[in-house]
């Protein structure tokens, strides 16, 4: 120990040297700071004496300027005058030149003053310091590399008492929360309690506190991922380790702990729950089956539905495995094995609807397709799997197959030829029998440029019949208008057979055509039919007219044939009176008078015969004309058809009633249609038979044209028994005239333009008899 002051009697080289017995090393200076003292050992070591360092020295310098390294010589040289000054010990560490280079040393220099306290001088030693230097200089790095090292680790370092106090926070956590852990205080709480209040999420506090007490009492390692308050309030998550740190005897002397940010994390892991929970959810909610297998076969997922559906558990996932092939329906299962090994060898993608057994024990259809799913390298990672129930859809499928083929069996089975056609009439279907008997099939007869309708009806319709079967759906295809027609059908063997074709259209909800569906039926053989027991009625029709025109002859020979006797024995007898001589007058006049009876008798026969044929007028009634001439066509047309004769009929509109007996009439209209269609007979082309009833203010005229022979004589004609045919009796345009007359009206023929008969017969307005 140095004194402070050495009193007087003691002078400083004096004391220098008491030092230097005791340290090694002493030195002294005067009051001015001027060397007096140094030790040998000092000497030799810095390699000078006092006089060759006081030879540099100047009054107020420090005394050993030229040994002390540059850098610490303002310091020192304040510290040394201040106590040259002030007297106070002076107490320095500074770096020398010695011989062996520079080098720390410690120096402690203490003034000596006399009795009345100036100072003599000063003395003092110095001690090697620099490997001391060097150690504290290491461990002051070493430091202050921890402490970067601290504060520059991407986490929060912080450490606790082995009671839980937190003392230390790193920068980190310090910028982090906004403070340091000495401004971590609540009134009444530890400081662990206060921090936990401050920093940790209200919902984390409480398992954070129970953790970290757990760890304290157990010196357990604690771990938890917790949210953190930062400075600005936003929470982070952080997941926290602190382990203990114990002493040589096992006890616990402090708490490391290190926390790092793990709120992207922690959020990107809640993003992939929350989207792995939709996932799983649409799964599960949508109404197909998902499963998914390895590359090597082995089933990996299957949605819940799916085990459900299947009667299993999510427990049972293994036993799926084993019962998928079990679940197929075993007609169905060889086949779907085949296929899965073939894919799975292949890596091509299964697709195969097949039965599957369901929880209920029933099959039901489903539609299973699987596909593989591809690394970069292009090798399968994972087959993935969907099921779709289609039971209902393949029932579906399977009533419609029934059902088209019960309908197609319908359509064939038929007494019928059916066809469709597309709105715009091409054809678009033919029963196999139609086709058939056509001898050819839809697309045969296409022909580039050509409607598909113009060319089949080309090549099946009689050409007789082909311009009023065209003319016929000109007008239904755009109107929609039912389409009826009798027509011949050439048969593949070049045949003709009457048809009676009728189509209708179907449309759809809108009403628009979608398709026109038609059928043939053959009538060839009834229209022969009808056409013999035609014959046969108009045969026997005449037999009886011929039959009781001779009855009604011989009842007319022998009503008159009486009185005509009685006429010529009365004639006799009065002859005979008359040439008597003398003349019996008086008998001659009663035969006479006998003679007038009987010829009165005959009249009156003949009256009678006349009122017979005299038409009654009780049967008529007014009406109009238009439904007589029409009903009178309408039973004519099948004939006209026959005979190849087109009917063209024209009747004015609001024609006034007339007072007419109808059956007689019609009789009227349908002698004259028939007369003209037989006259057409005659005539090389295809005649032309036009009806029309036009009126004026007192008459209804009713004209039947033809274009046959025409009429040489226009009255004979209308005598009773005239007639031109083999057949004919002669008597229709006498009866005919006869009824119009009796309805107050006259018949006559005129000359037709260019050729033919015009028959005319004109009938009273009602109110304007003639
Ligand atoms: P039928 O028809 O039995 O011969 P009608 O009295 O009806 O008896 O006809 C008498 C005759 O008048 C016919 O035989 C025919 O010569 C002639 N005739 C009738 N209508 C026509 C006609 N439209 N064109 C040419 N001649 C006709």
């Amino acid at each position: 120990m140095t004194p402070d002051t050495v009193t007087a009697g003691n002078s400083p080289i004096e004391a220098a040297k008491t030092v230097e017995n005791l340290t090694g090393v002493g030195w002294a200076f005067d009051a001015s700071g001027r060397w007096i003292y140094l030790s040998p050992a000092l000497q030799a070591a810095l390699g000078k004496t006092p006089d060759e360092l006081n030879a540099w020295w100047s009054e107020g310098e420090v005394a050993w300027k030229q040994l002390l390294y540059p850098d610490d010589y303002e310091r020192v040289a304040g510290e040394w005058r201040h106590s040259i000054h002030s007297g106070q010990p002076f107490d320095s560490e500074f770096r020398i030149r010695r011989r062996a280079g520079y080098g720390w040393v410690r120096s402690s220099g203490r003034a000596v003053r006399d009795g009345t306290g100036d100072i003599l001088g000063w003395y003092g030693t110095s001690i090697d310091i620099d490997s001391f230097r060097a150690t504290v200089d290491t461990l002051h790095d070493r430091e202050l590399e921890l402490s970067q090292l601290v504060d520059t680790v991407p986490g929060h370092l912080w450490r606790l008492t082995p009671e839980g106090e937190p003392i230390f926070f790193n920068r980190r956590m310090i910028d982090y929360l906004g403070r340091n852990v000495a401004d971590i205080e609540s009134p009444g709480l530890s400081r662990l309690d206060a921090m936990i209040e401050m920093a940790i999420h209200p919902d984390d506090a409480a398992e954070f506190g129970s953790t970290l007490n757990q760890s304290l009492v157990t010196g357990e390692s604690f771990f938890m991922r917790y949210r953190l308050r930062r400075f600005d309030g936003v929470y982070r998550w952080m997941s926290s380790r602190a382990e203990s740190m114990r002493d040589r005897d096992g006890r616990i002397v402090q708490w490391y702990g290190l926390c790092h940010d793990v709120n992207d994390q922690v959020r990107t892991e809640e993003a992939l729950k929350r989207s792995e929970w939709h996932l799983q959810r649409l799964i599960d909610a949508l109404p197909v089956n998902i499963c998914s297998w390895t590359p090597e076969g082995a089933l990996s997922y299957v949605s819940k539905r799916f085990l459900e559906q299947a009667g299993l558990t999510k427990t049972d996932f293994a036993e799926f495995a084993k019962a998928a092939l079990d679940l197929i329906h075993p007609d169905d299962v060889e086949q779907v094995r085949d296929q899965a090994i073939r894919c799975i060898r292949s890596g091509e993608a299964f697709s195969m609807k097949y039965r599957r057994r369901g929880k209920d024990g029933l099959f039901r259809w489903t539609d299973d397709r699987f596909e593989p799913l591809r690394d970069a390298d292009d090798a399968i990672v994972e087959w993935y799997g969907l099921s779709i129930d289609v039971d209902d859809e393949m029932r579906t499928q399977q009533s419609l197959r029934d059902s088209e083929h019960s309908l197609h069996q319908l359509v064939e089975t038929l007494p019928a030829l059916i066809y469709c056609l597309a709105p715009d009439g091409a054809p678009i279907y033919r029963s196999h029998k139609l086709s058939e008997y056509l001898g050819f099939e839809i697309e045969d007869k296409d022909e580039i440029g050509k409607h598909r309708l113009d060319v089949t009806l080309d090549a099946i319709i009689h050409p007789d019949e082909l311009a009023a079967v065209k003319h016929k759906y000109s007008q239904s295809l755009p109107t929609g208008e039912p389409y009826a027609m009798r027509h011949r059908l050439r048969r593949f063997d070049g045949e003709y057979r009457w048809m009676e074709t009728r189509a209708l259209a179907m449309r759809n909800a809108d009403g628009d055509i979608v398709q026109w569906n038609g059928v043939c039926i053959d009538i060839d053989d009834w229209l022969r039919a009808q056409e013999e027991l035609r014959v046969a009625q108009r045969n026997l029709a005449k037999a009886s007219e011929a039959a009781s025109l001779a009855e009604l002859t011989a009842s007319i020979a022998h009503e008159i044939g009486q009185p005509l006797a009685a006429m010529v024995s009365s004639s006799d007898a009065c002859q005979q009176w008359l040439s008597g001589d003398p003349p019996n007058v008086e008998r001659a006049q009663k035969a006479l008078e006998r003679v007038v009876r009987s010829a009165n008798t005959a009249t009156e026969v003949v009256g009678r015969i006349r009122a017979l044929f005299k038409h009654t007028p009780e049967a008529r009634r007014t009406q109009a004309l238009d439904a007589v001439a029409v009903e009178a066509r309408d039973l004519m047309a099948e004939e006209a058809t026959r005979r190849g004769v087109r009917m063209e009929c024209r009747i004015e509109q609001d024609l006034p009633p007339l007072f007419f007996d109808p059956i007689q009439i019609q009789q009227v209209f349908v002698n004259l249609i028939r007369n003209a269609l037989e006259a057409m007979d005659l005539a090389a082309d295809r005649g032309m038979l036009q009806l029309s009833v036009r009126r004026d203010s007192k008459r209804v005229y009713t004209e039947i044209s033809d274009t046959g022979p025409g009429v040489e004589d226009p009255e004979q004609i209308f005598e009773p028994f005239y007639t031109t045919k083999g057949q004919g009796m002669g008597m229709g345009l006498a009866i005919c005239r006869s009824i119009v007359e009796a309805h107050g009206g006259r018949l006559w023929v005129e000359r037709n333009d260019p050729t033919g008969a015009k028959f005319i017969f004109d009938l009273p307005v009602e109110g304007q008899e003639a």
